[in-house]
């Protein structure tokens, strides 16, 4: 079933992960496709063999770089808002930089994008869906060192109301997915990074979730695809979690 044929859909940090997943699966619904991301070789090699996904740099730091990609595509009805990063570490670890860095990628980049690309969006009429990934490390959740991100996806959760609620009159919605530990190229590098075995690690973070395993990034992208789409028209300023039962 092709339910974004018509839609133009922005996604940022699409080189690998959730980002990637959600982009060909955008793609596979007949959406046009602006894949975005700050290492355009990753993006690059799998994504030039799909027809409707078009790549291009972006930095998700960068206010110019956004509103230059919000000027050459004025027709965005989507916009997929998926570039973040995990710290490690308890408050009593964390720096400021940390922090800054944290609040930075992972909730002011948001900030950015809706508003580079909202006021087009009012513009055309179409009315709009912006999706954000938050984590259930959040308001959901508080998981062992995950500070300075717990507080940065929380602040997610926050803006995706605040957006829904302003503009809920001009069709224009904002969701959150708030995932549990999914597979992904970062994942790894987590894991490597922690004291101890690689099979121990790695069975931490499975032992979190009650169904026994980790989530797949195509498994997020199925929920993204749902937001995008109209069938979810009447949903609005929810952050939905997707968790392996995390949250229960
Ligand atoms: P990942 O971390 O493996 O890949 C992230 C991508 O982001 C990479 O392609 C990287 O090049 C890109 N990127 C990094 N900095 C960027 C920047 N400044 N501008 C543009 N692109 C940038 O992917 P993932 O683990 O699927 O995580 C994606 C999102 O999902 C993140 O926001 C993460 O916090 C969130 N999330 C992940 C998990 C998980 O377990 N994997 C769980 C909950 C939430």
């Amino acid at each position: 079933m092709k339910r974004l044929v018509g839609k133009k859909v922005f996604v940022t940090a699409a080189g690998q992960g959730i980002g990637r997943a959600c982009a060909e699966r955008f793609a596979h619904e007949g959406a046009q496709v602006v894949a975005t991301d700050k290492n355009t070789d990753v993006l690059s090699a799998w994504a030039s063999s799909h027809e409707n996904i078009q790549v291009e740099s972006l930095d998700a730091l960068d206010r110019e770089q956004i509103f230059a990609a919000a000027a050459r595509h004025p027709d965005v009805t989507t916009l997929m808002n998926v570039a973040g990063f995990v710290h490690h570490g308890n408050v009593l670890d964390a720096t400021e930089d940390e922090w800054d860095f944290a609040m930075d990628l992972n909730a002011r980049s948001m900030f950015r994008t809706i508003q580079a690309f909202l006021p087009n969006m009012l513009a055309h009429g179409k009315g709009g869906s912006v999706i954000n990934i938050s984590s259930v490390a959040s308001v959901s959740r508080g998981l062992p060192n995950r500070f300075v991100y717990g507080v940065s996806k929380a602040a997610v959760q926050g803006l995706t109301k605040s957006v829904a609620a302003d503009f809920i009159a001009h069709k224009i919605r904002c969701n959150a997915i708030l995932p549990g530990t999914v597979q992904s190229p970062s994942l790894e590098d987590r894991i490597n990074a922690l004291p101890g075995s690689y099979e121990e690690n790695r069975a931490a973070f499975i032992a979190r979730q009650p169904m026994g395993r980790l989530g797949e990034a195509h498994e997020i992208a199925s929920l993204a695809a749902y937001l995008a789409s109209d069938e979810s028209e009447f949903m609005t300023g929810q952050s939905l979690s997707i968790d392996g039962g995390m949250t229960v």
